[in-house]
């Protein structure tokens, strides 16, 4: 781990990088092993299409 201030952290979309100062009302949220994971809109868009295409998705 490095040795990183206690600032506020960004919210980074976990598929494709982009970040945010504050989440969105329009991207997801998703906790795995007590980590939260953030999607974007368009990839939370993207992630549903997914699932709808094969229901093993261990997104949700
Ligand atoms: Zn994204």
């Amino acid at each position: 781990m490095n040795d990183a201030p206690p600032v506020k952290e960004p919210i980074v979309c976990s598929r494709c990088g982009k970040t945010a100062e504050e989440l969105p009302l329009t991207w997801t949220c998703s906790v795995e092993n007590g980590a939260r994971h953030y999607l974007c809109e368009e990839c939370a868009r993207e992630n549903i299409r997914s699932i709808e295409g094969r229901l093993d998705s261990s997104w949700w």
